[in-house]
C-alpha cells in the first residue's frame, strides 16, 4: 500500500481491485496499489461488485495481470546456446501474425492489464512491431522492448524510427567482451553496442538485460560500467532459467549457490558505485531474503517472487497463454484473446496459483511464503524435477535438506551467513 507523501503526478489509468485498487502513476513510472480509502481519496469511489462485503488484505489472485510478456515470434538468427525459448531462424509452426496479436491486446487492455513486455525470439525483426505497439499505446498499454540488438542495418534503423513507442527497451547484452562470446556461445558484443548507442540516440528509455551466470557473475562490475558510459537508465539481471536451450546448458551456465547468496550484497554495492537503477527478476528473490531483511521492507518495495498466473502471464508466438515466459502452457489453457474465461477459474495456472495453500517445509513455515511463493517454479520442475517442490537453489532450502540429512538442528539456524 501507498504508505508515503511523495510528490507525484495523478494516476494516468486507475483499476479497481477487491482491496481498493491499483494506480498507474506517470512519475515516478510506478504502480501503486492503494486500499479502498485512498482509492476514495483520489477520485476512484466506484469499485462495483468488487467492492463489495468486507476490504480484504493483499493476499488473493488480482482482477488481470499487470503485464503480459508476448513472444511475438520465435524466430531468432542468433542461436545462443543458453537461449529460453530455443529459437530458431525458423520459428515455430502456427506463429501469430499482426491481427492475431492486435485483438489479443484488445483483450488485455479490456482486463485492465498496465504493461505489455514484448519479445522473441527477436521481435524487432517483424515489419509489423511498430504496428503492434502504436495498437497497445492507443488501447491505454504501455509496450515495452526486449531485443539482442543482433538486427540488419534495415531492422536497426526501423527499431529507431519506433524507438519513442516503447517505455523501455532493453537489450540483451550478457557479459561485456568475451565474457559475453562465453555465456552466448559467439561474438556479439560488438553489434549489441553498436545497436545499444545508435538506440539510446533515439530514445533516453534504453536499458540492459543481463542473464547472470557462473562465468559473467564475477564480470557484473564490468557491465555497471559500460552501462554507465552508454548512459543506459537501467540494468536488470535475471537468473539463468532451464527452459529451451537452456535446459541442456543450465548445469554449465548456472550460477553457483555461493554466487547466489553474494548476488544482493554485489549488485547494491555496484549500484551505488555507478548509480544505475538495478531490477532484479522474480526468480531471484530467495536470493533476496536469504539475507532477511524486514518482510515489511521487502512487501513495500514490491518485492514479489514468483507471480506467475497472477501478477503476469506470458503468451507464446502461436498465442497460448502461460503462466510466465519461462513456463510451459498449463494443461487447457487458452489462447490470449480468451483470456477472461480462463483467469477466473479456481483452478488456472497450476501449480502457480494454488501454490501457497499446498506449500511444503521449508517454505510453508518461512516468513517470506506470501512474498516469496516458493522460488521459480521453472527451476523446481527442472533440478527437482517437481514443479510444486520449493525452490532448491533457496538457500534457505539448501539449508533445510542440509539438516535434514544431518538429522539435526534447525534449518534456520543452518541458514550461511553473509555480509
Ligand atoms: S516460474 Fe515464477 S519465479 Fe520463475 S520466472 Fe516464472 S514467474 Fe518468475
Ligand atoms: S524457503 Fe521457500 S518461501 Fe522461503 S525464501 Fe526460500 S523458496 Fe522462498
Amino acid at each position: 500500500m501507498w504508505p508515503f507523501r511523495a510528490k507525484t503526478t495523478p494516476p494516468r489509468r486507475f483499476r479497481y481491485e477487491r482491496f481498493g485498487g491499483i494506480a498507474q502513476l506517470g512519475w515516478p513510472r510506478a504502480l501503486v496499489f492503494v486500499d479502498r480509502d485512498r482509492a476514495r481519496s483520489l477520485g476512484y469511489r466506484d469499485g462495483g461488485a468488487l467492492w463489495k462485503g468486507e476490504e480484504p488484505g493483499l493476499d488473493g489472485v488480482l482482477s488481470a495481470p499487470l503485464e503480459a510478456h508476448l513472444q511475438l515470434t520465435n524466430r531468432c538468427d542468433a542461436g545462443c546456446q543458453g537461449c529460453y525459448t530455443g529459437a530458431s531462424p525458423k520459428g515455430e509452426r502456427g506463429e501469430w501474425g499482426l491481427a492475431e496479436w492486435k485483438l489479443a491486446i484488445d483483450e488485455l487492455a479490456e482486463r485492465g492489464v498496465f504493461h505489455l513486455a514484448l519479445g522473441g525470439g527477436e521481435s524487432a525483426v517483424l515489419p509489423w512491431l511498430g504496428e503492434v505497439a502504436r495498437h497497445a499505446r492507443g488501447r491505454g498499454l504501455v509496450p515495452n522492448l526486449t531485443t539482442s540488438g543482433l538486427l540488419a542495418e534495415e531492422e536497426l534503423a526501423r527499431l529507431c524510427g519506433i524507438a519513442p513507442l516503447f517505455g523501455q527497451i532493453n537489450v540483451s547484452v550478457d557479459g561485456v567482451g568475451e565474457v559475453y562470446a562465453r555465456v552466448r556461445g559467439f561474438d556479439g558484443f560488438a553489434r549489441a553496442d553498436a545497436a545499444v548507442v545508435r538506440l539510446r540516440r533515439a530514445t533516453r528509455h534504453v536499458g540492459v538485460n543481463c542473464v547472470v551466470t557462473r562465468d559473467s557473475f564475477e564480470h557484473l562490475g564490468e557491465l555497471f560500467a559500460w552501462a554507465k558510459k552508454r548512459r543506459l537508465r537501467e540494468v536488470e539481471l535475471l537468473r539463468f532459467k532451464p527452459s529451451g536451450r537452456g535446459a541442456r546448458t543450465y548445469e554449465k551456465l548456472r550460477c553457483t549457490d555461493a554466487q547466489h547468496l553474494a548476488l544482493l550484497p554485489t549488485v547494491l554495492e555496484l549500484a551505488r558505485r555507478y548509480r544505475r537503477r538495478v531490477r532484479l527478476d522474480c526468480s531471484y528473490t530467495p536470493m533476496i531474503t536469504a539475507h532477511a531483511p524486514d518482510p515489511r521492507l521487502v512487501r513495500w518495495l514490491a518485492i514479489y517472487g514468483c507471480a506467475g498466473g497472477d501478477l503476469l502471464i506470458g503468451a507464446k508466438a502461436h498465442g497460448v497463454v502461460t503462466a510466465c515466459s519461462f513456463a510451459a502452457p498449463p494443461p487447457g489453457g487458452p489462447t490470449v484473446e480468451k483470456l477472461g474465461a480462463y483467469w477466473g477459474q479456481a483452478d488456472a495456472f497450476p501449480p502457480f496459483r494454488a501454490w501457497q495453500e499446498a506449500a511444503r517445509e521449508p517454505c510453508r513455515s518461512c516468513e517470506y511464503l506470501a512474498l516469496c511463493r516458493g522460488g521459480c517454479r521453472v527451476v523446481s520442475a527442472h533440478v527437482a524435477g517437481d514443479a510444486a517442490a520449493p525452490d532448491p537453489e533457496c538457500p534457505r532450502v539448501l539449508a533445510h535438506a542440509a539438516s535434514q540429512q544431518a538429522g539435526a538442528g534447525s534449518a534456520m539456524r543452518r541458514l550461511p551467513v553473509v555480509g
